[in-house]
């Protein structure tokens, strides 16, 4: 036996190279692999077992009983070989025997043999098979035979898949190891209800050759990726400095400390030396870190393994040169969309029509990957761990982000749960649509206006879905967000004017570009892109009245598009009152301009800004004479004001927006908007939630700009309230707030009969 592991490999690999090669059945090759492996490795005994219809079936042997082939059959986790399967992991005794889950079949003849080591044929990352070799001497294998084993098998993978040897049902749709149901918790970031198939946005690759025809050749090609991988990394980090990428940076540090990593590139390249291909090296290394990592029991490390995961399949996906997203590749119809995080972007690039669904191993619930998956329509469930390992691709998946729930590989009991929630919020539903063309008034006979928010050209079909009273916040830069370029000015003028025709008589709030932040745009800003803290950085209003040229051109397709019309304007992060006096003087320059060459003007122009900077509550007597209405961005708003990242997931829970400090500051805006005659609104997430509202309308915020799917619920719960009793209430609460701001706010809800949904 060669003394390294990659020598003893090498010394096998190379004999069964010719028999794959070859032109015999599949029997016959796994025939003379048995024989080649006994003899390269000395022993007495070689036998290859493989799943066939969930059961472990002894295929080829060298040593066993002949008689035994096709007959001996174990299932998963029973025997030696069914544990080594269920669990994927190596067994390496000196006397079988005498380990607990070892099962005595006669007609195999083994009793002769003491010692066992077998090791699992792994293929997408489960067990499809077991590879055992056997001795008389009661010794236990060596380490580098146990490696040499293992390089084996995976080679032994190729030649089972190519040969169909195994049940596709057990690996062609890549199949779990453990088909059992399992559910999984995660956070509702939208919610809804879907069921469809998983799809990783970066798909795993399946190695296809494992057996190279030219080390060299490998070698390079392995080099050339990890120089690749490297300068994404690197961008990346830049990027994220920038809030372009989705990617947590703490990721990123460790992404870089690993491409970075001598020694994963080196255990790589010894694994080359055995004679893998470039992509095989790389899986087998990332095995045997698994199986490492599986026996150590600590929450920071499997974290870190994930990072790893993620970083092997990204130089799997660079070697084999597959590197588009799934959304390049072609959607399944019921598209459950799996990723570690998205950018809003990324999001975008999604056909709307076969998301059903995703899931995220990050995210919050503020996040704009967040909010354009709730402009699309798209349940998303947030804060979902251990994906990788518990889904694989095209498992069914019942998504309920209602209940924060998915439901993986689901048994028919769990179907039918979810059939009968689904049929019940369906109902729901048709209950919210007969709502439709009712007023939002409580049932004191206030009115409240509730509008929706968009920002896509098909989210104008909400208006009439829900028979909101117009669209409270149009976020043109989604349009930025979609185009790999900077859309032109008749490109920006077509969707504003087809928003308004389809908007009709209803207002339409057009909010101007909010860039930056995690909404930059590689396009624009990559020269800007050293920002510690972009979203306290050069972005919305700042970079508009900076770079003024865009803004000119979004006033001009702006003000033509609403020709003859009423336009609405609202500016994002306004922080002082100039800076809107600055923004409202170059439309009005445009408006002039426009005028002068004797073009159709809209019939009025409304100006408003969004709070959504504290800072800019101290400064309402210089800027309410100024404006025509206010609306708080409460998903900004609250970020600045407790100072908590609005992206960052490990703060998605920590502050509850019915805070006595949101909810005195907003009290304290009422006031002097009301006596301004500004109308006053709010287009936060917050809106949206039922409890929420009811606490907006407490303070005597009477304008609601909320998801589509929300007008339905929050409608209900409008005309259930009796608003005076609640503003008393509310007035009650804020002078002497509970701890409990959102129990004191349910409770009184529920006995006042308020429809909470
Ligand atoms: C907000 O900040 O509350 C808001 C509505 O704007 P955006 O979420 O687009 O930043
Ligand atoms: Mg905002």
């Amino acid at each position: 036996m060669p003394s390294s592991a990659a020598a003893s490999a090498r010394e096998i690999l190379t004999r069964l190279h010719d028999v794959m090669a070859g032109r015999n059945p599949a029997q016959a090759k796994l025939n003379a692999v048995v024989g080649i492996i006994a003899e390269a490795m000395d022993s007495e005994v070689c036998s290859i077992y493989l799943l066939r219809e969930g059961v472990l079936e002894l295929f080829a042997t060298r040593g066993l009983d002949q008689a035994a082939v096709h007959v001996t059959k174990l299932a998963l986790g029973e025997g030696l070989v069914g544990t080594i399967a269920e669990d994927v992991e190596v067994l390496n005794l000196d006397e079988a025997a005498s380990h607990p889950d070892f099962a005595y079949k006669p007609e195999t003849g083994e009793e002769r043999y003491h010692s066992f080591a077998g090791v699992p044929i792994i293929r997408r990352e489960r067990a499809v098979g077991v590879l055992a070799v056997q001795h008389s001497d009661p010794r236990k294998y060596q380490d580098v035979e146990i490696e040499a084993l293992q390089t084996v098998a995976m080679v032994l993978s190729e030649l089972i898949a190519n040969a169909g040897l195994i049940d596709t049902a057990t690996t062609g749709s890549d199949r779990p190891q453990s088909t059992a149901a399992v559910r999984i918790p995660g956070q509702k970031l939208v919610e809804g209800m879907a069921s469809g198939h998983a799809v990783f946005h970066q798909p795993r690759i399946v190695v296809e050759h494992t057996v190279a025809e030219d080390t060299d050749a490998e070698r390079h090609r392995v080099y050339a990726a990890f120089d690749k991988m490297r300068e994404q990394i690197d961008r990346m980090t830049r990027e994220a400095e920038f809030g372009v990428g989705g990617e947590h940076e703490e990721v990123l540090s460790t992404y870089k400390m690993f491409a970075y990593d001598e020694g994963w590139a080196r255990r790589i390249n010894e694994a080359i030396d055995s004679g893998l291909t470039a992509e095989a090296a790389i899986e087998r290394v990332q095995q045997r870190t698994r199986q490492r990592m599986r026996q150590i029991d600590d929450p920071l490390l499997a974290d870190r393994m994930h990072d790893l995961e993620d970083l092997a399949n990204r130089l799997l996906r660079i070697v084999s040169g597959q590197m588009g997203t799934a959304a390049q590749m072609g959607l399944r119809q019921d598209t459950i969309l799996i990723a570690r995080n998205l950018g809003p972007a990324e999001l975008l690039e999604y056909d709307k029509r076969r998301l059903k669904g995703v899931i995220l191993e990050e995210g919050s619930l503020t996040a704009h990957v967040t909010i354009v998956a709730r402009a699309m329509g798209v349940p998303v469930l947030g804060r979902v761990r251990d994906v990788r390992r518990l889904i694989a691709e095209g498992d069914l998946l019942l998504l309920d982000s209602v209940a924060g729930n998915v439901f993986v590989r689901p048994s028919s009991g769990m179907e039918e749960a979810f059939e009968a929630k689904l049929a019940l919020r369906q109902k729901r539903k048709a209950a919210f649509a007969a709502l439709r063309d009712v007023p939002p008034e409580t049932k004191d006979g206030h009115r409240v206006t509730l509008m929706v928010n968009a920002g896509l050209r098909d989210d104008v079909a909400a208006l009439d879905v829900t028979g909101a009273d117009g669209i409270g916040l149009f976020r043109t830069e989604f349009q930025f967000l979609v185009s790999a370029t900077l859309p032109q000015r008749e490109r920006q003028q077509r969707l504003y004017k087809d928003v308004l025709d389809a908007a009709g008589s209803r207002p339409v709030i057009f909010r101007t570009v909010d860039i930056g932040g995690d909404k930059a745009l590689p396009y624009l800003n990559k020269e800007d892109a050293d920002e510690e803290n972009p979203a306290m950085g050069w972005r919305a209003l700042r970079l508009a009245l900076d770079r003024d040229g865009l803004m000119k051109v979004q006033a001009r397709a702006l003000i033509e598009a609403a020709a003859g019309r009423t336009l609405n304007v609202m500016f994002p992060m306004v922080s002082e009152a100039w800076e809107f006096a600055e923004a409202k003087a170059l439309f009005e320059a445009q408006r002039a301009w426009i005028g002068a060459r004797g073009r159709r003007l809209p019939a009025e122009i409304r100006y408003g800004a969004m709070l959504e900077v504290p800072a800019l509550a101290e400064q309402l007597d210089l800027l309410l004479p100024n404006i025509d209405f206010l609306s708080v961005g409460t998903n900004d708003l609250t970020q600045f004001l407790f100072a908590a990242d609005r992206a960052n997931p490990r703060l998605a829970e920590r502050y509850d927006w019915l805070s006595p400090s949101i909810l005195r500051f907003l009290a304290r805006v009422v006031g002097p908007c009301r006596a301004a005659g500004v109308d006053l609104g709010v287009c936060g997430e917050m809106g949206g939630r039922p409890v929420e509202a009811m606490a907006l309308i407490g303070l005597g915020i009477d304008r609601l700009s909320i998801t589509p799917a929300a007008i339905g619920p929050i409608k209900a719960m409008v005309r259930s309230l009796d608003s005076a009793a609640l503003r008393d209430f509310v007035a009650g609460l804020l002078a002497r707030p509970p701890r409990d701001m959102r129990g004191a706010l349910t409770d009184w809800a529920v006995q006042s009969g308020v429809d909470l949904a």
